[in-house]
């Protein structure tokens, strides 16, 4: 196949191309036609998306658990999927800690800076610190009150129910292989039927994916520059190390955690499994939600990485709501750049009381756009460190919400294939080791 018709590097050009458009409408003034005529594509584009992302998890999830000739077979797969989930994200807070204890950026902020961020961001930081607060009042166990829904309907109405659909989809499934298959066979072969239409769905709206990357992208750029390019290394000159720190940690990640995975408990070459998730992980990367890329990394890891029916629409739903590495990882090196901002040195108590909350926030953390910094308040009161040092680090959060998604994602499809291969799940097709 020529280059040029394989998804990635389609997405990958738009992305590239996008950077550019984005960098010259920023520098001649064209924001506000790129507002106008170019970032409703990319919102069509997400909307579509997550059209399809319930009817998808909905309907390969009651196919997969219907299919099961042995219930236990689901229990150890969860077992195993939240075991996984739970401790890649506690290593990812500890490399996280790890890299900004040292590179200590904090402490490279000039004070002028501080105080001007500060004052530039003071009501965006409030927004959120009032958003946070709203979801602290909760009890411990509200998380799993919220899983089990009580209205299918209300349940399939709203994207961030994922885990209700999952619930629901998973109880369908165990009741219909308690009824004689005579019975159900009907409801079977309608759901399947619904099921293809919706992977084809999801196929034709990647035919716009491009597009869609593109104007995402372009949008992207001049929100964060907001008009005035001068301010992009303003925030540079006083963040840049921050970044490069968050930078830094989530590299190590993937590279350390991710790559040894693939290499040690897959079938996969490594630069296989990144053509076949390139798509999700690139998609990921322009709509900053794991949500929004559900669909698409639902079908790159049956179709390329032969993931079955069952173990892709169970375990990956799964990640896409609690297994945020990424997030977690930001969490742990925000939290302690503020607070090396503050001068103050937090001791390995309160490192660990990072650990801890940052694993609890990024589960907690909603698969959308910006949502890793609303908890991050949570960690900060945690360790007493005022939440409006949140203020600081706004300015550079589109950026790292884009990449610590595209780690979120990636993290979903290596446990997903890891766990789909020990439970005998994962079929690769032919070309999968080219
Ligand atoms: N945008 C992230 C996601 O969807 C969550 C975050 O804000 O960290 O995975």
């Amino acid at each position: 196949m020529k280059w040029y018709r394989k998804l990635h590097w389609q997405i990958l050009t738009a992305l590239v191309v996008g950077i550019l458009f984005g960098i010259l409408a920023v520098t001649f003034g064209w924001s506000g036609f790129a507002k106008n005529w170019i970032s409703p594509f990319g919102t069509v584009f997400i909307n579509l998306l997550k059209f399809v992302a319930v009817p998808l998890v909905l309907t390969s999830l009651i196919i997969g658990v219907a299919s099961l000739s042995d219930l236990k077979r689901l229990s150890s797969m969860g077992g195993k999927t939240i075991g996984i989930y739970l401790g890649t994200t506690a290593v990812a807070i500890t490399i996280g800690l790890l890299v900004v204890n040292v590179i200590k950026p904090g402490k490279q902020v000039p004070q002028s800076m501080r105080d001007q961020l500060m004052a530039d961001y003071r009501g965006e930081a409030d927004t959120r610190s009032s958003a946070a607060e709203t979801v602290k009042q909760r009890g411990p166990l509200e998380p799993f009150i919220e899983a089990v829904p009580d209205n299918f309907f209300g349940a399939a109405a709203d994207n961030r129910n994922m885990l209700q659909m999952v619930f629901a989809a998973i109880l369908i499934g165990v009741a219909v292989i308690q009824v004689p298959r005579e019975k159900t066979k009907p409801f079977i072969d309608v759901v399947d039927a619904l099921m293809d239409i919706v992977i084809r769905l999801v196929e034709l709206i990647m035919l716009a994916a491009p597009i869609g990357v593109f104007a995402l992208i372009t949008d992207a750029i001049t929100t964060l520059a907001r008009d005035n390019p001068g301010q992009v290394f303003d925030l540079l000159r006083g963040l840049g190390v921050y970044f490069l720190a968050v930078v830094a940690g989530l590299l190590l990640h993937v590279i350390v955690v991710y790559s040894g995975m693939v290499r040690f408990f897959t079938p996969f070459k490594l630069r296989r499994y990144i053509a076949a998730v390139g798509p999700a992980q690139l998609l990921a990367f322009s709509t900053s939600s794991s949500g929004a890329t559900l669909p698409v990394t639902m079908e790159q890891c049956k179709r390329k990485l032969g993931v079955s029916e069952e173990a892709a629409s169970f375990v990956l739903p799964l990640g896409a709501t609690i297994n945020m590495d990424g997030t977690a990882l930001y969490q742990a090196v925000a939290a302690v750049f503020i607070a090396q901002t503050y001068s103050m040195d937090l001791n390995l108590a309160q490192q660990l009381t990072i650990v801890t909350t940052a694993l609890l926030a990024s589960i907690g953390t909603a698969a959308v756009p910006g949502a890793g910094i609303v908890m991050l308040v949570i960690i900060l009161q945690a360790v007493e460190v005022p939440a409006e040092g949140i203020a600081l680090i706004l300015g550079v959060d589109r950026p790292l919400d884009m990449l610590r998604t595209a780690v979120n994602v990636t993290g979903d499809t290596v446990v997903t294939s890891v766990v789909a291969r020990s439970e005998g799940q994962l079929n690769p097709p032919a070309d999968a080791f080219a």
